[in-house]
């Protein structure tokens, strides 16, 4: 069949990779394009590492990439010769990258010449013509299509407020932990301060030592909670009563944990047990509910739900026992260059007054930036100013339908455009992780694929746009 429907995908990572591999594979009648600066599809950030020490923080078997299918990643391990990983195991981030890479690499080579294609440039702009959607490539090209996924992923962390321009150009402060380098320093004895206690900051340690830094490390941040460590288990579901507050949610879990505890000596199985009602718990909390949760209780959930695997655990314990890793509680003000290193301030926890640490480097292992507004992407900004793109009123992500078409300013659904994985934070709580990003990859490919296959124009999308216009002038 000659395709003469052409979806663009802008962002060639685990979410781009999966929708372009499901079109590939089942729509026939599509021709794809992934707009993605990386030299290969389907790594992205997380999976780009090149770290051995980088583990998935979800066990092998719950990593497959297809629903449908929930043995296929442990398949490919075993049809690999990885036979030292079981179901059980939490296998290198690079291996899985090579996983996702190989699903896509597949459907391409699969499907007719010419259906496929990858180019190597950062989408910067966009605009809507003659019922078609244009991206304005960064190297001046433009190419159009019928459809538009936008798949752009995890951004940066937010600049750090408190840096002087001597520090930023100091070749010391480093704006990410996947910034060049940043792990990699030539001074092994350097003390290291890491602004974040999160996953990203025990990645940084890992990352370090395995790059042999042997010196001090503090990591620093306003609640100074580690992520709490997996024990493995086989989890039970373990159902919550929808909630109209953020306190009667936590009143909820707390039982659910205290149950947990008691029924299976393990707390972890009052937050997994949640996991598939997750999203539903969370849009039937009312807007100023869901502003509460972020506000007061995401951190705690964060470091609960989003744990460690359990040899990353025994390596960071093994170096918080022997002084080597400091985690702090604090504040975090002005950066400032000092001779050779750059001077902290910092307020923590228990130590009174402020206080300045003198460190050989700085890494702002702080999380994504959510705000639209504040992301130095193009082809986000482009959006934005064209009104085809809002902000979620929680400031966080796109505002978008229950199926990730983009909601416009003036509050209508889009008919082309849609949204994956972490770019749909607000809207949902949990869209990060591969549970998430293969379902929306499966929903959002049924969607954008050539019009025979499309479910565009039922009934419900239309109810559900009009209801959701009255969101976005809120
Ligand atoms: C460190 C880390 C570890 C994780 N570990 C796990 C885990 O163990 N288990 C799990 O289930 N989940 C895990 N996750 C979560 C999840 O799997 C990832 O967030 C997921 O890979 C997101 O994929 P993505 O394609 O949406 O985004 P990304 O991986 O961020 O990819 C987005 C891509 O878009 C491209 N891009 C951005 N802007 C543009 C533009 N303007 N034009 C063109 N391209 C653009 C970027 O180059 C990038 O390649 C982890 C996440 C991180 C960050």
């Amino acid at each position: 069949m000659t395709p003469n429907h052409t979806v663009l995908i802008a962002g060639g990572g685990a979410s781009g990779a999966l929708v372009a591999t499901h079109l590939l594979k089942r729509s026939p009648g599509t021709r794809v394009i992934v707009v993605e600066p990386a030299l290969s599809v389907g790594r992205g950030m997380a999976y780009s590492t090149t770290c051995p020490e980088h583990l998935l923080n979800v066990a092998a078997g719950r990593m497959s990439a297809f629903e449908d299918d929930p043995r296929h990643f442990s398949r490919w391990l075993a049809a690999r010769g990885y036979t030292e990983f079981t179901e059980r195991s939490f296998v290198p981030r690079m291996i899985y990258g090579a996983y996702l890479e190989w699903i896509i690499n597949e459907a391409r080579e699969d499907a007719e010449f010419g259906r496929f294609t990858h180019l190597r440039v950062r989408a910067a702009g966009f605009h809507e013509r003659g019922g078609r959607v244009a991206l304005e490539l960064a190297d001046g090209r433009s190419i159009e299509g019928d459809r538009l996924v936008l798949a752009m992923g995890n951004a940066a962390p937010a600049p750090w407020g408190g840096l002087t321009p001597e520090a930023a150009q100091s070749g010391r402060y480093f704006a990410s932990a996947w910034t060049p380098g940043a792990t990699a320093p030539s001074d092994p004895d350097e003390r290291v301060l890491l602004i974040g206690t999160g996953l990203t900051a025990v990645d940084a340690v890992l990352a370090l030592r395995y790059n042999r830094h042997r010196g001090p490390i503090v990591m620093v941040s306003r609640r100074g909670l580690l992520p709490k460590v997996h024990r493995l288990f086989d989890c039970a579901t373990l159902p919550c009563e929808p909630a109209a507050s953020v306190a009667e949610l936590l009143r909820h879990m707390r039982a659910s944990a205290a149950e947990a505890n008691v029924l299976h000596g393990n707390w972890r199985v009052a937050i997994d047990g949640v996991r598939e009602q997750t999203n539903d718990l969370w849009e039937s909390l009312p807007l100023g509910e869901q502003r509460r949760f972020l506000r007061h209780l995401r951190a705690y959930w964060d470091v609960h739900r989003h744990r460690m695997a359990p040899e990353i655990g025994a390596k960071v314990k093994a170096l918080q026992d022997s002084g080597a890793l400091k985690v702090r509680a604090g504040r975090v003000g002005q950066i400032v260059r000092r001779g050779e290193g750059l001077s902290v301030e910092a307020t923590l926890r228990g130590g009174g007054a402020s206080t300045r640490i003198e460190v050989g480097r700085v890494i702002n292992c702080t999380g994504a930036e959510g705000r639209l507004s504040q992301l130095p992407n193009p082809l986000i900004q482009s959006m934005l100013r064209a009104g085809a793109m809002v902000e979620h009123p929680l400031r966080t992500g796109v505002l978008v339908t229950s199926d990730g078409a983009l909601i416009s300013r003036d509050g209508s659904r889009s008919a082309r455009m849609y949204a994956m994985g972490p770019l749909r934070i607000g809207t949902l709580i949990e869209s990060v992780a591969m549970p998430e990003i293969r379902r929306q990859a499966c929903e959002v490919a049924e969607s954008v694929g050539a019009p025979s296959r499309s479910r565009l124009g039922s009934t419900r999308h239309h109810r559900e746009g009009a209801v959701l216009a009255s969101t976005v002038r809120r």
